[in-house]
């Protein structure tokens, strides 16, 4: 029976196996009469809609109406942290950025005070919205906060993150969910989701940009380093949400911020790199100061970028033969041209040639953005796999006659 619920439809009609009341009938099985039922409080919550679809010209038949998921019938506030600052965004379900901010936060100042600053930048960015579409708190779906550590995919707190001192088991879901209640009148139990930054990257990258790539690697390259791998359409998180988390392997023997030595990060990461610069006589802050330097093309910013790519491209070569992907993505601030060829030079003479034979290297294209879009990607993936959207379609309010009405988790 739940094969054919009406989430399961929604399901068939989200992925495009099936988008007319024909095609549901033809893959379910069910009879005409019952997919209409089936799709009644679908249409009814305003969480599908019906286009018309090509006129059959040639025999004159009617146009199949067309079903579509409408990814702007429901909102998702989605955040972004750095080591110094926060990206914050106002998105629909698919990813479509409708409005964003970008201001100082410092990771080293502890939860409490960033959840607080997000908070208020949340608040800004409904008060600034246009109104017009109904766009206020009463549309948040969800929230989803992108955080460069460990997350533990059960309980969405940060394990021993070791760049972000203090936020290890920080209930970080439920503080988020009350500032939002306090500020926005939000449902406290809104659905709220912590996730590490590189999963969500490799998976808005995969689905925009590579939807039939059955495994996605991507790398960022940041203040930190970090992995995420999107198989077979989904994260890969690990047993222990650790999978991909090769910036604490060692390589080389310099001591790391994690209280280790040799790890990958603490010779190539955009710390590294910036303390190199420095003792060379370049002062360089961070990461976000190593990629200004490698924008501007300066020379010994270049030839480090590059000298640690190689590093980087040194242990991909293990990943990329255990993982066989068919996509690199190298993303991050230090995501550009040395980087990848220092890369490039190690993966290509250390690789099996079968296991690169396929593999595209490639750079980001979503940017900076891709932490956001990945938040929103994800949370409409949870909140709408048939069973949860089985649940919730029987406490939403029909958003067709009173207008748009919350949604609940
Ligand atoms: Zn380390």
């Amino acid at each position: 029976m739940s094969q054919a619920s009406s989430g399961h439809l929604l399901g068939l009609i989200r992925r495009g196996r099936a988008t007319t009341r024909g095609e549901l009938q033809r893959v379910t099985g069910l009879a005409r009469s019952t997919v209409g039922s089936r799709l009644e409080p679908l249409l009814r919550a305003g969480w599908i809609r019906e286009t018309p679809g090509p006129a059959e010209s040639s025999t004159g038949g009617r146009p199949a109406v067309r079903l579509e998921f409408d990814a702007s019938h429901a909102l998702v506030l989605a955040a972004v942290l750095e080591t110094r600052s926060a990206r914050v965004a106002l998105l629909d379900l698919s990813g479509r950025v409708l409005d964003e901010h970008v201001g100082p936060l410092s990771i080293a100042d502890g939860p409490d005070r960033a959840l607080d600053l997000l908070g208020e930048r949340f608040t800004r960015l409904l008060e600034r919205a246009p109104h017009r579409d109904g766009v206020g708190p009463a549309r948040i779906c969800g929230a989803g906060l992108s955080v460069p550590g460990p997350v533990d995919a059960a309980t969405r707190r940060l394990v021993d993150p070791p760049i972000m001192p203090g936020w290890g088991g920080h209930p970080l879901p439920e503080r988020m969910g009350a500032v939002l209640a306090e500020r926005l009148g939000t449902d406290p139990a809104l659905p709220i989701l912590v996730e590490n930054d590189a999963n969500l990257m490799a998976l808005a990258e995969q689905r925009h940009g590579h939807p039939d790539c059955s495994a996605f690697l991507l790398v960022k390259v940041s203040t930190g380093i970090g992995a995420g791998m999107v198989i077979d359409g989904g994260l890969y998180r690990g047993i222990d949400g650790g999978a991909g988390d090769i910036g604490h392997i060692r390589t080389a023997d310099a001591p790391c911020v994690c209280g280790s030595r040799g790890c990958l990060a603490a010779v190539a990461s955009g710390r590294a790199l910036a303390a190199r610069l420095t003792a060379e006589g370049v002062p360089t802050a961070s990461g976000s100061g190593v990629r200004e330097l490698l924008e501007a093309g300066h020379p010994d910013a270049v030839r480090l970028a590059r000298e640690a790519g190689r590093v980087v491209g040194d242990v991909l070569t293990t990943v990329v033969t255990v993982v066989n992907p068919g996509v690199l993505m190298l993303a991050g601030d230090l995501a550009g041209p040395p980087f990848l060829t220092g890369i490039r030079e190690l993966l290509y003479r250390r690789a099996l040639p079968r296991t690169t034979a396929h593999l595209q290297v490639v750079t980001s294209r979503l940017g900076d953005r891709a932490g956001l879009i990945g938040a929103a990607v994800l949370l409409a993936d949870e909140l709408y796999a048939p069973e949860r959207a089985d649940r919730r379609l029987a406490t939403v309010a029909p958003a067709r006659s009173v207008g748009r009405t919350t949604s609940v988790a």
